[in-house]
C-alpha cells in the first residue's frame, strides 16, 4: 500500500477496546467518558477478516493490538491464536498498561504472540496513583516480569513524561530498564488526551529526555531502523538500549509506515487523522474482500504528508488517543 508520497504501509495498529481500568491524566478526565456501545465494537470474527485482508491483499506484515486496554478484551488469546495462523501470519505485538498481564502473559505467548510494550510512567507507588487515578503499581511491575518470563521479548516500557509530574525519575526508569533488562522508550506528550488539556510548556522534549539520561548514563547512538519512530541509544556498559519517540519535536511522518484501526471499525490513515473510513459499514453490508480492500487502498492513497502538531493549523482530531489506539 504506497500513498502519493511514497510510503509504504506494512504496520497496522488494532484497537479491540477503548475501554480502559486506569485514568492516566495525559490520557483520560477523571471521569465521564463515555465507552463505545458494545453493538459497534468489531466481533473477533470481523477483526480477524480485516487483518486476513490487511496481510494477505495489502501487504500488512505487522499488527500491533492496543486500545484502551487490550487485556480487557474477553478471549483475547483466542483472538491472537486466530490471528497468528493467518497465512500470511504477521508478526503480532501488544500495549498494555500491564495490569492483569501477570495471569495471561505465558497464554498469550502461546498463542502466537511476539512481544509487548508496557506503559509505566514512575516507579513510586503513590505518584502512580496520581498519574493513573488507581493503586496498582505493584500488579504492572508483576506483569512486566511475567511478560519477561514468558518469553514475550525484548519487552519494552513506555513512559510519557510530563513537567512537574514525573520528569525527575527519566533516569530512574532507565536504570530499571537496564536492571530488568526491559528496553525504555520515552514518548513525548501529544495533544490526544480525551479531556483537551494538553499543553505544549508540560510536554518534556526529547531533547530534555536525553539531557536528563546523559548526566546519568553514557549513551551510544544505535543506527536507527527503517521506519522506526524512535531514535534509539545504547547505554554504555549494557546491552540495554533507550529510545526515544519525539511525535512533537522531530516527527517522522515522512517514513510512518502505518496505518490504524478503531476498534469500532474505523480506518485512520494517520494518528492525527481528521477523516475516518468506515470499513465496519462496509462490512456489516456485506462487502465483499475486493471491496474491503479498496476502501483500504484509498484510504491510504488520502493520507497527509504530516500531523503539524507544532504549528498553529494544527487541529486536534475528534477521537481521544484512548478510542484511536495508540
Ligand atoms: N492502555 C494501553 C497502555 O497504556 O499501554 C494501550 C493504549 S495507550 C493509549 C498506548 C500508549 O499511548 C501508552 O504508552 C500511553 O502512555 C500513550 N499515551 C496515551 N496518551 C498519550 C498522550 N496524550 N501523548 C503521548 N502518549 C500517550
Ligand atoms: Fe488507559 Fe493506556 Fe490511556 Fe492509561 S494510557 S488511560 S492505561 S488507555
Amino acid at each position: 500500500m504506497v500513498d502519493r508520497f511514497g510510503r509504504v504501509h506494512t504496520d497496522l495498529r488494532v484497537s479491540i477496546t477503548d475501554r480502559c481500568n486506569l485514568r492516566c491524566t495525559y490520557c483520560m478526565p477523571a471521569e465521564g467518558l463515555d465507552w463505545l456501545p458494545r453493538a459497534e465494537v468489531l466481533t473477533d470474527d470481523e477483526v480477524v477478516r480485516l487483518i486476513r485482508i490487511g496481510t494477505q491483499r495489502l501487504g500488512i506484515t505487522e499488527v500491533r493490538l492496543t486500545g484502551g486496554e487490550p487485556l480487557l478484551r474477553r478471549g483475547l488469546p483466542q483472538l491472537v491464536a486466530r490471528l497468528a495462523s493467518l497465512t500470511p501470519s504477521p508478526e503480532l505485538s501488544l500495549t498494555t498498561n500491564g495490569i492483569g498481564l501477570s495471569r495471561i502473559a505465558s497464554a498469550l505467548r502461546d498463542a502466537g504472540l511476539s512481544r509487548v510494550n508496557v506503559s509505566l510512567d514512575t516507579l513510586r507507588a503513590e505518584r502512580f496513583a496520581e498519574i493513573t487515578r488507581r493503586d496498582r503499581l505493584a500488579d504492572v511491575l508483576e506483569g512486566l516480569r511475567a511478560a519477561r518470563t514468558a518469553g514475550l521479548t525484548p519487552v519494552k516500557v513506555n513512559a510519557v513524561p510530563v513537567r512537574g509530574v514525573n520528569d525527575d525519575e527519566i533516569a530512574d526508569l532507565a536504570a530499571f530498564s537496564v536492571n530488568g533488562g526491559y528496553r525504555m522508550r520515552f514518548i513525548e506528550s501529544m495533544p490526544l488526551d480525551a479531556q483537551g488539556a494538553w499543553a505544549r510548556d508540560r510536554m518534556v522534549t526529547a531533547q530534555e529526555i536525553l539531557d536528563r539520561l546523559g548526566e546519568r548514563f553514557d549513551l551510544v547512538p544505535v543506527e536507527r531502523q527503517d521506519n522506526a519512530p524512535a531514535e534509539e541509544w545504547r547505554i554504555a556498559g549494557t546491552q540495554t538500549t533507550v529510545g526515544v519517540i519525539a511525535s512533537v519535536t522531530r516527527p517522522f511522518c515522512g517514513n510512518c509506515d502505518r496505518v490504524r484501526l478503531t476498534a469500532d471499525g474505523q480506518l485512520r490513515n494517520c494518528l492525527f487523522a481528521t477523516k475516518e473510513s468506515d470499513l465496519r459499514a462496509l462490512l456489516r453490508g456485506g462487502a465483499d474482500d475486493a471491496a474491503l480492500e479498496a476502501a483500504w487502498r484509498a484510504s491510504v492513497a488520502g493520507k497527509g504528508p504530516g500531523h503539524a502538531i507544532d504549528s498553529p493549523e494544527f487541529r486536534r482530531p475528534q477521537r481521544p488517543m484512548s478510542a484511536i489506539g495508540g
